[in-house]
């Protein structure tokens, strides 16, 4: 069976650009669990659910249909009941919301039910939050990406300044802290290193080379 990969780590960290390419040089299949939340919540946010309440949101993730495909350049391509809402799950709104709908235990249910069938088939990188404590604890390998926050945060503001959003530097340093702050605080799976995963501290280096790191750690170079 071809290997599982883990990349887990907080927001910013660079894990969804370095697994889609390390996925693309194995010649392995890409999972960004992350959209996966992204897309229930654009949902929650469309029928003014409450994001505190989780019995609404557990409702609403068990009725939606949620299917992800594999697009240019190997980006995950997320459908909402048909409807390809890709674009939409990158919306502030939707970054500073996601996280109160991943905290709820019903939502992750789903989800990591959904995960774990993808992750079955073998072959597959997958990253997120809690991908080696929970979701693929026996992957072959294991990546806990990280990077101080000034780093992270600059990151993100060029990716969304780069689509015309107009943010400031300070503001996505306080949106990205409340969101590693609810992600590794809250009760079900948290944002956690796993105990064997391999660290990898980005903040110094470019993402060619954590993508190199991880191919040639897996390829056992
Ligand atoms: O990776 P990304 O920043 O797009 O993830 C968005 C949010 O989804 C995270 O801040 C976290 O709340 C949630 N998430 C999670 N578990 C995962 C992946 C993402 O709780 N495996």
């Amino acid at each position: 069976m071809k290997p599982r990969i883990a990349i887990d780590g907080p927001a910013g960290a660079g894990k969804s650009t370095v697994a889609r390419a390390v996925a693309r040089q194995l010649g392995l299949a890409y999972l960004d669990t992350g959209a996966m939340y992204r897309a229930i919540t654009v949902a929650a946010l469309r029928e003014n659910i409450d994001l505190e309440d989780g019995d609404a949101l557990g409702r609403l993730t068990r009725r939606l249909q949620l299917d992800i495909q594999s697009g240019e350049d190997n980006q995950n391509v997320i459908f909402l009941d048909g409807e390809n809402v890709s674009e939409a799950i990158r919306l502030p709104v939707v970054s500073r919301g996601v996280s109160y709908v991943a905290r709820c235990p019903e939502v992750r249910d789903v989800m990591v039910d959904k995960q774990r069938q993808i992750g079955a088939r073998g072959g597959t990188v997958m990253d997120g939050r809690d991908i080696g404590t929970n979701v693929m604890p026996d992957a072959e390998y294991k990546f806990y990406l990280t990077a101080s926050l000034g780093e992270r945060a600059r990151r993100r503001l060029a990716e969304l300044t780069a689509k015309g959003e107009t943010l400031e530097l300070p503001q996505m340093i306080s949106e990205i802290s409340a969101r590693d702050k609810i992600d590794s605080e809250r009760e079900c799976a948290p944002l956690k290193a796993a105990d064997d995963a391999i660290h990898i501290d980005t903040t110094e280096m470019t993402t060619e080379e954590v993508i190199s790191t991880i191919v040639h750690t897996v390829n056992g170079q």
